[in-house]
């Protein structure tokens, strides 16, 4: 009888353990797949990245959707053995405090100025000029010279505030008289904008970036930066989720809804998108008005064609670095630089158009020219060639800072308008630099409005960001 009772016990014991167990691991499911995120950041390149960790510091549980893997376009590519970033990429220096802010210090050293310009000559033939050369050979005249020097003089004093709304274009035609001179500023402007829309470009965004142009090419390449972005993220107790596209965003602050394409339903209180203009108004159901998507449909991609090489050294070691004078074209050796390829014997060379704003090209002879260009830099370059690809139309920026659109200042805010909780970042946002140091300025910028809404509306006290 004993016995009887003991195995009655035992079979009641195991069934409501398994109850139990059942009913604790179903409420632990629900909870992870339930859970109220606090801000959901979607997308994992640089501004995400850097977003999330400011967020998560602050003490807020933070979950980043990233449709492939981290990076977007500052991650790089492992081409035999060497780390390849998508098309030539230079850190600007104003970036470091951010970087620093949030635990990075990233290694590299800056390239040394270009070695030459190369220049058409009247017969289509080309001339390349060592940049010395400029102001002390005889190829420009006395008064193009004097030009060029007041020029550099003057630009760093030049009163931006009177020149957002001007284009680059129409500011240069009033300070430059010399055709020749025009095309050297113009070639350093698009080194360091990216971008060959001088008619468009807002004059102080143009010549604000050139007065930062002090940059660092990067060892490891920018795969470097996501890395130890995505290792601070982690520490700070982000939650990063590869492989999840998001296909919707719904509802507004406090709960809303954000869909993967799979149907998988996550709830935050708030939600930053760093996808780009077009995608994020995509995501969002309902979609904004017609006024408000505007602000995001009218801004202008910058983009570029790029040739990127890995190589056993090139015909002529010393030719580092040339730019197009008339041609939107650009050559670096990035490993004169950067430590780059495991193998010291391969180099990293990123050859480059600009692309015009308005127009399509053709890649055919966008490819066909890239090769031309470094035909003339490097005759014989090809028997170097270990690795190549070529990508047409790499989207550089979302945004060109334009003068029509009032410059920086024009481009949109963090907080989406319409959309109470929602926010963005990226290059394409916020009134602070261009390309990746708008892209953390934004993120920056994106997570405190975060950070300081939930503190205000919700009486909730963070840690700051
Ligand atoms: C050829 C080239 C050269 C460049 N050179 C320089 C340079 O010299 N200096 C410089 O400062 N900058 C440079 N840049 C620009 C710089 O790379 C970008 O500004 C920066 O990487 C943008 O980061 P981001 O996070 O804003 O956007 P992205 O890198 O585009 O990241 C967006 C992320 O969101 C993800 N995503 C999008 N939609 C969804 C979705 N629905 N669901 C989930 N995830 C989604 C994407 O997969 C991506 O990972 C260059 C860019 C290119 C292409």
């Amino acid at each position: 009888m004993q016995k009887d009772n003991e195995a009655v016990n035992e079979a009641v014991n195991e069934a409501v353990n398994e109850a139990v167990n059942e009913a604790f691991n179903e409420t632990v499911n629900e909870a992870v797949n339930e859970a109220v995120w606090e801000v959901i950041v979607i997308g994992a390149g640089i501004a995400g990245l850097t977003a999330s960790i400011y967020l998560a510091r602050a003490g807020l549980n933070v979950l980043l959707l990233e449709k492939s893997h981290p990076g977007g376009r500052a991650a790089s590519t492992e081409m035999e053995g060497a780390s390849v970033n998508l098309g030539a990429h230079a850190l600007n220096r104003s970036v470091l405090p951010i970087l620093r802010e949030v635990g990075i210090t990233p290694a590299g050293a800056p390239p040394k100025l270009p070695n030459a310009l190369v220049f058409k000559e009247a017969d289509g033939g080309h001339r390349a000029l060592p940049l010395g050369q400029l102001l002390l050979g005889s190829f420009l005249k006395w008064h193009e010279k004097l030009e060029l020097i007041r020029f550099y003089s003057r630009f760093r004093r030049a009163d931006l505030a009177s020149l957002h709304t001007v284009s680059l274009q129409d500011y240069l035609a009033g300070q430059l008289a010399s055709p020749r001179v025009r095309s050297i500023v113009l070639a350093l402007v698009r080194l360091s904008t990216y971008s060959d829309a001088p008619e468009l470009l807002s004059a102080a965004a143009a010549l604000g970036q050139l007065k930062q142009d002090k940059v660092l090419y990067l060892d490891g390449g920018w795969q470097s930066l996501v890395n130890g972005l995505a290792e601070q993220a982690r520490q700070a107790g982000v939650t990063i989720r590869t492989g999840s596209p998001v296909r919707e965003i719904t509802g507004s602050a406090p709960v809303m809804t954000v869909t993967l394409k799979d149907g998988t339903p996550f709830t935050a209180r708030r939600v930053l998108s760093t996808a780009g203009p077009l995608e994020t108004l995509a995501l969002l159901n309902p979609a904004l008005s017609r006024e408000e998507a505007a602000v995001y449909q009218q801004l202008v991609p910058v983009r570029a064609a790029c040739l990127d090489l890995v190589v056993s050294g090139m015909p002529f070691p010393k030719v580092n670095f040339v730019l197009g004078a008339e041609e939107p074209l650009y050559y670096a050796n990035h490993s004169a630089a950067a430590s780059l390829s495991r193998n010291p014997a391969h180099q990293v060379i990123h050859v480059m158009k600009y692309l015009p704003a308005a127009g399509d090209t053709d890649p055919k002879q966008d490819e066909a020219e890239l090769k031309g260009f470094l035909e003339l830099i490097q005759p014989g370059w090809s028997r170097q060639v270990i690795r190549q690809r070529f990508l047409p139309r790499m989207l550089v920026s979302h945004s060109l800072v334009t003068a029509s659109a009032g410059g920086l200042a024009g481009r949109p805010g963090p907080a989406v308008p319409g959309r109470p909780g929602l926010y963005a970042a990226g290059d394409w946002v916020g009134a602070e630099g261009m390309l990746a140091n708008a892209a953390l300025a934004s993120a920056k910028e994106a997570a405190g409005s975060i950070i300081a809404g939930i503190e205000q509306l919700e009486g909730r006290n963070t840690r700051g960001a």
